[in-house]
């Protein structure tokens, strides 16, 4: 029987836009993945404070995923009280899914500093690394520091260019901050989201 294949799509989703929605389809059609999961992060060990509160990231996800069938959100991460390491959350699904391929999907950007993770050598082990392109993130660069990093802890990390949409959650809460439309770089439902919760007013 075929393996199963699911992809873990983590990160703060501080808004989820439509860059991580192009990146998780095109992950599901290259691997030929089942489902995406995706993982906002509840307190992440390395960040003081995310801009939005775990409730309004994991409602802005789920509202962004809604029409599509292979996609999902989890509240894994952000039921928790403690600090969001993604080996447990791996451990996690681990246990969900057995006899499956996982895949953990983030940012190039966050990939580099994988050997400051918590057992990052674990990480390695429990699934299939996907570093995704990032605007400003020069690819040649990240594959140096990803093949020293395969070097120390073993492993292989893949490393996707997907089509570059020059969209950031940086640049979208800058937008909503200085009353800049930031019509058609995020769903609509998640638009008004945030104007309704006024999420990310100074
Ligand atoms: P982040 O601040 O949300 O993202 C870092 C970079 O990756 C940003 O450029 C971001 O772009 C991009 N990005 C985020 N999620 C993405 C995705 N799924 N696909 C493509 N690009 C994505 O995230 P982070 O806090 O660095 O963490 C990323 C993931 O790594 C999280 O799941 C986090 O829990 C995990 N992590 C774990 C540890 C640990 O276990 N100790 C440490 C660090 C990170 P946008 O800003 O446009 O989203």
């Amino acid at each position: 029987m075929k393996k199963r294949k699911v992809g873990i799509m983590g990160g703060s989703f501080d808004p989820i836009h439509l860059g991580h929605l192009v990146v998780a389809n095109e992950v599901l059609n290259i691997y030929n993945l089942d489902e995406i999961i995706f993982v906002p992060t509840g307190n992440p060990p390395h960040k003081d404070k995310l801009r939005a509160d775990s409730f309004h990231r994991y409602m802005m996800v789920y509202m962004a995923v809604l029409s599509n069938d292979k996609f999902s959100v989890s509240d894994f991460e952000i039921r928790k009280n403690d600090k969001s390491y993604t080996v447990n959350t791996l451990k996690h699904f681990r246990q969900l899914y057995e006899d499956t391929d996982l895949y953990f999907i983030t940012g190039a950007d966050a990939i580099i500093e994988l050997p400051h993770w918590h057992e990052a050598a674990e990480v390695i082990k429990l699934c299939k690394l996907v570093a995704v392109s990032r605007p400003g993130i020069s690819m040649k660069e990240a594959r140096q520091r990803i093949d020293e990093i395969e070097n120390i802890l073993g492993g292989t990390i893949e490393m996707l260019q997907v089509p570059m949409l020059q969209i950031s959650s940086t640049d979208i809460r800058g937008r909503f901050e200085k009353g800049i439309s930031a019509k058609y770089l995020l769903p609509e439902s998640v638009e008004q989201y945030i104007m309704k919760n006024k999420l990310y007013k100074s």
